[in-house]
């Protein structure tokens, strides 16, 4: 039995074309999985395309604006095509609004919460057929700090992190019985286009990340990727509805 064996498998990482997406397909090809890397920017996914494909497994680039149906649907439909499987989902398209409560437009508060949690649950149905066909899978969402915590400038952002955590409990419970786990990872702060724009919003960001956590920095993409190649693997077979944070001690540090 090799608990770590991905040869075989198929997996789909939304917005895997660069920052912590890029650090989970790493882990998940590591193990062996062909994987698809989904977003809006194809230029983007040359070089993440080339990292993959460097590692031996197979890599493509599927355009899609997961904050619609249709195109998370035509994304699952395009991974069995090109790879006659899908075995796991990574939810990690997401975006951020920095502003005060009072600031945010209707627009900005559905386009955070249509990127970050609609799009994971759009996704999450689309592949539950594929998924079921096959005898299971594993679907992994990115959750946040922001799922435990508040922040002034992070209303919807918050909101929609949270809502991972219950949603990923909520879809454990239901497919389950399908063989299909459903988990959440809460990253830290980790360095991507995402933060640096907030530690360019955020005065101090950058000193209090590093003076909280007690690894003492900002976390890189691979450090997500062992989670990664864990919940993508059978090593993580009675795990479910579970939000495992990888933050280096930030969330259990007062
Ligand atoms: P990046 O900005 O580097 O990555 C975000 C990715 O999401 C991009 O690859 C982008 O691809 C994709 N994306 C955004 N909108 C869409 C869309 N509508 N359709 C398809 N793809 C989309 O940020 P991070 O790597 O930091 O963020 C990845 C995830 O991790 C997010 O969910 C974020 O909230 C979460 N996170 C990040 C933390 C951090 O400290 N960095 C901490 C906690 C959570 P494209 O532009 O091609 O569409």
């Amino acid at each position: 039995m090799n608990l770590f064996d991905l040869k075989g498998k198929v997996a789909v990482v939304t917005g895997g074309n660069g920052g912590i997406g890029l650090g989970m397909a790493e882990g998940i090809a590591s193990l062996g999985a062909d994987i698809v890397i989904a977003g809006r920017d194809a230029d983007k996914a040359v070089s993440a395309l080339a990292t993959l494909r460097g590692m031996g497994v197979k890599a493509e680039f599927v355009s899609a604006d997961v904050t619609k149906k249709a195109a998370c649907e035509a994304l699952i439909a395009e991974t069995d095509r090109l790879f006659g499987r899908v075995d796991i989902l990574v939810n990690n398209a997401g975006t951020s609004v920095r502003k005060m409560p009072q600031d945010y437009s209707e627009e900005e508060w559905h386009h955070v919460l249509d990127t970050n949690l609609t799009s994971a649950f759009l996704c999450s149905q689309a592949a539950y057929h594929a998924m079921k066909r096959v005898g299971g899978g594993k679907m992994i969402n990115i959750g946040s700090m922001m799922s435990l915590f508040g922040a002034p400038y992070a209303t919807p952002y918050a909101s929609s992190k949270g809502g991972i955590v219950q949603m990923t409990r909520a879809l454990a419970t239901a497919w389950a019985k399908d063989n299909i786990q459903v988990n959440a990872v809460l990253p830290g702060w980790i360095d991507t286009d995402l933060t640096k724009r907030a530690r360019q919003q955020v005065n101090g960001l950058q000193e209090s990340v590093e003076k909280r956590t007690p690894e003492g920095r900002w976390g890189t993409p691979r450090d997500m990727s062992g989670v990664a190649a864990f919940l993508a693997s059978a090593a993580s077979n009675f795990v479910t509805g579970t939000a495992i944070p990888v933050d280096g001690g930030f969330s259990i540090a007062m």
